[in-house]
């Protein structure tokens, strides 16, 4: 695991206080846009911060996760997991079970839901992988709204099924064949559509990440896992779990599962990052290994940069994990030695993709098999009245082909 950089564990914890009015998490986070999109941003600060304190849509939104997305989703012992491990106890958080295969659903429901009090008709989103683009599309779908989805053309070729899922859904999927072709160039192209038409359009963005308030709103729309979770584990346990562990791509999901338990010391919170093929550069995406403070995509954060400050190619097995910057929150709470991060290379992350399907019976998506492996590794080192709880963030329907033709297995 990575040392913080500057430890500050005696700066009290506030969890409901950032960020500050500036989006500010201690030194990360903040606004860095073209002026262009400072009015947009203003709009939805102020239009999320009075739908938040509203009962009306807060109690609309409980009931379009439950009726819409399947909330609750339940907690899960991993009773063969655990067995195999011979260690503490495996609960997995089901998000796999949610409409659409991931968490992704939680914050695309609020954000529609916002969008529509805004009285906006059309909403654009970025996908890398297509799992977020899958769950805006749907959403669209059921809320009546125009979609436009920007995706790299790179992505659009290696994801083709998600791509049909979202033009049956009704969705306008729109290749961008700039720089990469990948995640990172879609997301410049949605903000260049915003910035265009930014009267009547919402970009949905997929992750804690970007400019505020879209790392605090997202988080928001995800602390739903971790309300859950914390009664499921009581109601199980009688107490709270040991340790909690969640993949970190731009760190929604864990955000979401992290964030009830951030003022509760016994309970050690987890990050883990892909580390791909190894930590030479270029051939992993563990942005807390190797990455330095800049500013990417409208916040400032730690980023996978080359020397010049270009950023630096990534490389997971997970689309979802890779990408160069992580999420504000993230780095200051590691700073303050709250949350610790871990990796996990590809090859751990096939081998516990292979053994949590043969033992469960539940195929978990390559992002949330890294959350899997590391809590593989905690559970085989802690004594059996220890309580681990993994984040399974998706289901591994969408990675079924890929892992496929990585084992050499033909279809
Ligand atoms: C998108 C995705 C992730 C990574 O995104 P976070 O914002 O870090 O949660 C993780 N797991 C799954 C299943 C995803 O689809």
């Amino acid at each position: 695991m990575s040392a913080p950089v500057s430890a500050n564990s005696t700066a009290k914890l506030d969890r409901c206080s950032l960020p500050d009015a500036g989006g500010h998490f201690g030194p990360y986070g903040g606004v860095f846009v073209p002026e262009t999109l400072m009015t947009a941003l203003d709009e939805l600060g102020a239009a999320y911060a009075t739908a938040k304190a509203d009962p009306a849509f807060q109690a609309e939104l409980r009931f379009h996760l439950k009726e819409f997305a399947g909330r609750p989703t339940e907690l899960y012992l991993a009773e063969r997991l655990t067995a195999h491990c011979g260690g503490a106890k495996i609960y997995l958080k089901r998000e796999d079970l949610l409409h659409t295969g991931a968490h992704k659903i939680n914050n695309a429901l609020g954000q529609a839901l916002l969008a529509r009090r805004m009285e906006k008709k059309r909403v654009i989103a970025e996908t890398g992988a297509g799992q977020h683009g899958v769950a805006t599309a749907a959403v669209c779908a059921k809320f009546g709204f125009e979609c436009v989805i920007y995706m790299g053309a790179v992505d659009m070729e290696r994801q083709a099924l998600n791509v049909f899922r979202m033009r049956l859904m009704g969705a306008e999927v729109r290749g961008v064949e700039a720089g990469q072709q990948t995640l990172k160039e879609a997301i410049n192209e949605a903000m260049r559509d915003w910035v265009t038409n930014v009267r009547g359009t919402h970009y949905i963005l997929g992750s804690a990440l970007g400019a505020h308030p879209y790392p605090m709103m997202v988080r928001d729309f995800h602390r739903v896992i971790g309300m859950e979770a914390k009664v499921q584990i009581l109601a199980r346990e009688g107490r709270l779990p040991d340790e909690i562990v969640a993949c970190v791509g731009g760190g929604s999901n864990a955000m979401g599962i992290f964030f009830e338990f951030l003022e509760e010391p016994g309970v050690q919170l987890i990050g883990v990052e892909a580390g791909g093929r190894g930590l030479a550069r270029g051939d992993h995406a563990a942005r807390f290994e190797g990455g330095k403070l800049g500013v990417l995509q409208g916040c400032k954060t730690y980023i996978l940069q080359n020397p010049d400050g270009q950023i630096e190619l990534t490389h997971s097995v997970s689309a979802g994990l890779d990408y160069a910057a992580i999420g504000p929150e993230h780095a200051l709470y590691r700073d303050r030695g709250r949350i610790q991060y871990a990796y996990a290379c590809d090859d751990e992350v096939l081998e516990a993709f292979q053994l949590c399907s043969r033992l469960e019976g539940i195929i978990p998506a390559l992002e949330s098999t890294h959350a899997l492996v590391h809590g593989l590794k905690r559970a085989r080192t802690l004594p059996k009245d220890k309580v681990i709880v993994v984040n399974l963030s998706g289901r591994g329907d969408k990675d079924v082909n890929q892992v496929a033709k990585i084992l050499g297995v033909k279809l």
